[in-house]
């Protein structure tokens, strides 16, 4: 169709990047230079003509969907930044153009669907060998490229979190110089980020790239609150920052459940607000578990997470994730166990791998031990609901008759 309306035009960005990394890839954008929107239409309309395709008019982009596929069409264009947005004037370009203004070198590759070069791969800023070093750069300067549109700085960080990846030693440094200047994104675009970093299969490279940047302390300053340790009377306590990014690791290894990872994140979230320091005991956080779950609805409100069941979900992990840990303490009662079924319901599967994920001790003698304790607590929790379930049947069973 290119051909046909005269355009040149090219497969960019992340489909690319994702070929050459052999990952599957639902959205495919395409380069035109030239009117893509034009081209947009003529390709829908040949696919399939009951297909709608949505039109923006301000950038000169077009989307589809077709099948399970992201199709978007966009002319190539040239961009300029004022500092108070991250919205650019955009103007007519070349491809080389539009290959400038994208945000890493490993996003800015493009190959070629003309009939002259058909599967040229154009790569004007080493993308290819950026790709093989593991390494996210930018085409430019990376303190304009994050002055004019700070969400990158998330960006950066989210890809090499999610491709395990480096950040080039200049864009750290641009990262630290200009971090400040994620105070002109939305909370939810930051989030979208953060959501996809605790996603992806080791969060703590990006919650540490967060934090050494400076961007965690803007962003999210009560997880940013937990990192430090303080020793009194030669007895320190654990740093819970990196606590927390241990159990945040385990627990990815056991679940994809994003609302189980994001209570694993806020488990201590409130252990800086109730740490105290008593003579012959040394450190307590008593109290932690309960005021943490009453910080959540504030935290996810402020990060514009969902206020819905998905938010008490993971208010309820928060408030019972020692539970299990204290049972496995005491003599087990039926009537404990009874009760912590009781209070986690559906999720008691979910609180118990939350519970395991957050063993970070060091000492082999001691995680044993707990894991032993724990299996104990798994074991009485199955004997109780089986013996309760038995009961109810036969009541029933009773009853009937
Ligand atoms: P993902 O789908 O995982 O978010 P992606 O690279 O496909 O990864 P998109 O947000 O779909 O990300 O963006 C597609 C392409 O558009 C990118 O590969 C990049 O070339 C360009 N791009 C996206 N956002 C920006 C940005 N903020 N600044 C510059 N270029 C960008």
């Amino acid at each position: 169709m290119a051909q046909q309306l005269n355009v040149p035009c090219y497969v960019v960005g992340g489909y690319v990047r994702d070929v050459f990394l052999g990952r599957e890839c639902k959205d495919i954008d395409f380069v035109v230079v030239g009117d893509g929107t034009m081209l947009a239409r003529e390709v829908a309309q040949k696919i399939d003509c009951k297909i709608k395709v949505n039109i923006f008019k301000t950038y000169g982009t077009a989307m589809f969907k077709y099948m399970d596929l992201d199709i978007e069409f966009v002319g190539a264009r040239k961009e300029s930044y004022s500092p108070h947005s991250r919205n650019p004037e955009v103007m007519q370009g070349t491809l080389r153009d539009d290959q400038l203004r994208r945000d890493f070198t490993i996003n800015a590759m493009a190959i070629s669907l003309n009939k002259d070069d058909y599967g040229m791969l154009l790569d004007p800023f080493d993308g290819l060998h950026m790709l093989s070093y593991k390494i996210i750069k930018t085409p430019l300067d990376p303190s304009i490229t994050f002055s004019d549109d700070p969400l990158r700085m998330m960006r950066a960080i989210r890809f090499a979190t999610q491709l395990s990846f480096s950040l080039d030693e200049s864009c750290l440094k641009a990262i630290k110089e200009n971090c400040h200047r994620i105070s002109i994104i939305s909370k939810e675009r930051i989030t979208d980020e953060l959501n996809k970093i605790i996603a992806s299969p080791t969060p703590s490279v990006g919650f540490k790239l967060l934090f050494d940047t400076g961007l965690l302390q803007l962003i999210f300053p009560l997880m940013a609150n937990l990192q430090g340790v303080e020793t009194i009377k030669g007895k320190a306590h654990k740093d819970n920052f990196y606590h927390t990014l241990e159990v945040l690791d385990n627990i990815c290894k056991t679940t994809d459940n994003l609302w189980l990872r994001w209570a694993a994140v806020l488990h201590d979230i409130a252990k800086p607000h109730t740490k105290r320091f008593e003579e012959g005991t040394g450190w307590t956080f008593h109290g932690h578990e309960d005021k943490g779950a009453r910080m959540v609805p504030r935290i996810f409100n402020e990060l514009k997470l969902p206020l819905n069941e998905k938010m008490k979900y993971v208010q309820k992990l928060v408030l019972l994730h020692l539970r299990p840990i204290v049972l496995s303490k005491e003599s087990i009662t039926d009537s404990a166990v009874r009760r912590l079924l009781f209070e986690a319901g559906d999720d008691i599967d979910d609180l118990m791998l939350l519970c395991e994920a957050d063993i970070t001790t060091k000492n082999e003698f001691k995680k044993e031990k707990h894991r032993a304790n724990f299996e104990l607590v798994k074991h009485k929790l199955k004997e109780v609901e089986e013996k309760d379930n038995f009961e109810v049947t036969s009541l029933n069973h009773l009853t009937q008759k």
